[in-house]
This record gives C-alpha cells, sequence and structure tokens, in this order.
C-alpha cells in the first residue's frame, strides 16, 4: 500500500516516524512545508523538512519535537560573542546540514533534490520531499500587522493573535518533482496532525496539489493536531478559535472541506462529534508521547479507514 503523508514539522514529524512503522517505508512519501523556510546567518533553514528529517532518521531530539538529539550550541555562543541575531536556534549538528543544503543551492541544485539526497545519506528508505522548490512564503497578519512567519512564531513566540494568513509566492509555484506523481500513486493520503493554517494549508496552496486531494479517488484521513480542544503544544487551538470559530472535531475538519473522509480525534473530544457531516471520526488515543503511542495513532489513521 503506497502512502502520501502532508506534514509539517513536530506534529509532523512524530506522525510520520509512526507511518513509517505500520507501512513499509519504501511505499510512504512525505510532503513537507516550505512556508517556513528562511535565511538565518546566510543559511537557507527549512525548519519542518528538518524537523520530519530526523525524526525520521531517529536523530530527534524527542523531548523538544525538533532540532537534533545530544545537540551543541557552540556556534551560537560564538555568533553571539561577536554580537550576532541569536533569535533563531541553530545548534552545532544541526549547523552541518544547513551549511550543505546552502552550498548545494548556490550551485543550482533544487531543493527537492537535496532533500532527497540528504534523507538517502541518512539511510531512509522514506521519500520526503518538500511542497514545492519554488519560494513560499506563509505571512501572518495579526492585530500588530503582517509579519513573516517566523518572526511571529519564533521571535514574537506566536503571542500574536492571528486574523488570516496567506502565501507568497504560492500562485507562482509548482508541486515539486515527485509530488503530484506520489499523491496520483497514492492508495492512502493522510494529512498529519499539524497546524492546518500554517502547516498544512501551505502545502495546499501550491496550485496542483489540493486538486489532487479533490478529486481522489483513495482515502484521505486526516489526525486532529488537538486533544481534549487544545493543542499539545503551539497556537493550532488559539488560531481556529479566532479563524474558525471553535475547536471541536468539526471545526478542525473544516479547515479540510471536501478533502477528508475521516478525521482521527482524541477520546478526550469525543463526546463533541456533532457537525462531522461526511467525514468519519475514527476515536482514538492521540497523544504521541513515545514510540509505541506514535505506531498506535498511524495503525488507526492507515487501519480506520480501511475497515
Ligand atoms: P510545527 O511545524 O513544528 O509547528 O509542527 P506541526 O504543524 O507539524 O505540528 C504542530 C501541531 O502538532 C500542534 O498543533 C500540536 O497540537 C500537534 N501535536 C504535537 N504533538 C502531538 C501529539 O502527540 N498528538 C496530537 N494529536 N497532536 C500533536
Ligand atoms: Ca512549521
Amino acid at each position: 500500500m503506497k502512502v502520501v503523508v502532508l506534514a509539517g514539522g513536530v506534529g509532523g514529524g512524530r506522525f510520520a516516524r509512526g507511518v513509517v512503522d505500520v507501512v513499509d517505508p519504501h511505499d510512504v512519501t512525505v510532503v513537507g512545508n516550505v512556508g517556513d523556510d528562511l535565511e538565518v546567518l546566510g543559511m537557507h533553514v527549512s525548519p519542518d523538512l528538518d524537523t520530519v528529517l530526523y525524526m525520521l532518521a531517529d536523530l530527534s531530539d524527542t523531548q523538544k519535537g525538533w532540532g537534533r538529539a545530544e545537540e551543541t550550541w557552540h556556534a551560537l555562543a560564538t555568533v553571539a560573542e561577536l554580537g550576532g541575531d541569536t533569535w533563531f536556534l541553530l545548534g552545532d549538528r544541526d549547523l552541518g546540514l544547513h551549511l550543505l543544503r546552502t552550498e548545494a543551492l548556490r550551485r543550482g541544485e533544487r531543493l527537492s533534490a537535496i532533500t532527497r539526497r540528504l534523507a538517502g545519506r541518512l539511510g531512509l528508505a522514506t521519500t520526503l520531499l518538500p511542497a514545492t522548490d519554488d519560494r513560499l512564503r506563509t505571512i501572518i497578519a495579526t492585530p500588530a500587522g503582517e509579519l513573516t512567519f517566523q518572526e511571529w512564531f519564533v521571535a514574537r513566540g506566536h503571542r500574536d493573535e492571528v486574523d488570516g494568513v496567506r502565501f507568497e509566492g504560492a500562485a507562482e509555484a509548482t508541486p515539486a518533482p515527485g509530488v503530484l506523481e506520489a499523491l496520483d500513486a497514492a492508495d492512502l493520503i493522510l494529512l498529519a496532525p499539524s497546524n492546518p493554517f500554517v502547516s498544512i494549508e501551505p502545502i495546499l496552496a501550491v496550485p496542483g496539489i489540493r486538486d489532487v486531494l479533490v478529486r481522489r479517488r483513495v482515502p484521505c484521513v486526516a489526525v486532529s493536531p488537538l486533544i481534549g480542544g487544545r493543542a499539545v503544544k503551539g497556537p493550532a487551538d488559539r488560531m481556529l478559535a479566532r479563524m474558525a470559530g471553535g475547536t471541536s472535531p468539526a471545526h478542525v475538519a473544516r479547515c479540510y472541506p471536501g478533502l477528508v473522509d475521516a478525521l482521527v480525534v482524541d477520546e478526550r473530544d469525543a463526546h463533541d462529534l456533532d457537525g462531522l457531516g461526511a467525514v468519519r471520526p475514527i476515536v482514538t488515543r492521540t497523544l504521541m508521547r513515545d514510540a509505541d503511542a506514535r505506531r498506535r495513532l498511524a495503525e488507526a489513521a492507515v487501519g480506520g479507514v480501511l475497515a
């Protein structure tokens, strides 16, 4: 069975790691968000792709959910010592990857080709692809004005309320090589428990990708990033409350109109399944606290729809 997972960073990576425990990793393609990409200290950083990459390669700092395990911070300490900006955290081990990727991009290699190569080097059987090789940037509208994604998320700690989100460059972007092919060949499409507005939406905003989901002949299953109406981490619950009008499973499902056949929801949200319409709820425990929990959630998402 061939599976495509659309994924952001932490929620996406944890879930994708579970999926490759229940589906042959050779048959899994993860399509990642690049709306969070940025230039830091002259380097091109793709935070969401790297979170997924480290997670799949078992190199991740599983406590934090992002970055590498056993990380050290000497390079950044030097940057601080010398008066440079250190608002965006880059560990020493992580830096090696950014150096290589940036060099390859400057040589003219495409992000998708670089990402494939890095994943291969780390021994992944799974295909990891950016949604697009083109420049696509998430811009957040807040009461304080428009902010770039990382300004809002990291520099200002996502404290600003969000009134809207747009994706600079999306209209001119094309799906990265392999993305539409993987979606066309998929027997199952999964939307990870990632932030619908700033992780999944920027993937769907690449012309052609949402269409494949709209016209799909295979099931598409989303996993809710909320447990008991609250995000496990980050601003997804506040964004849903403000922009979708609530944090119930139906509000999550409405982020994906006509795109999903089933929504995996936590037991703690099972009392509140009204308004899902044609979207079938799959109720289970969705907290991915460890490898077992990740695998069980993936089993529920993959198996629920075949049942
Ligand atoms: P980011 O790009 O690093 O912000 O990560 P994502 O967008 O992929 O994922 C963020 C979302 O993951 C948040 O809304 C969290 O609520 C959700 N999340 C993180 N861990 C878990 C978990 O164990 N279970 C569920 N259901 N959601 C989770
Ligand atoms: Ca992200």
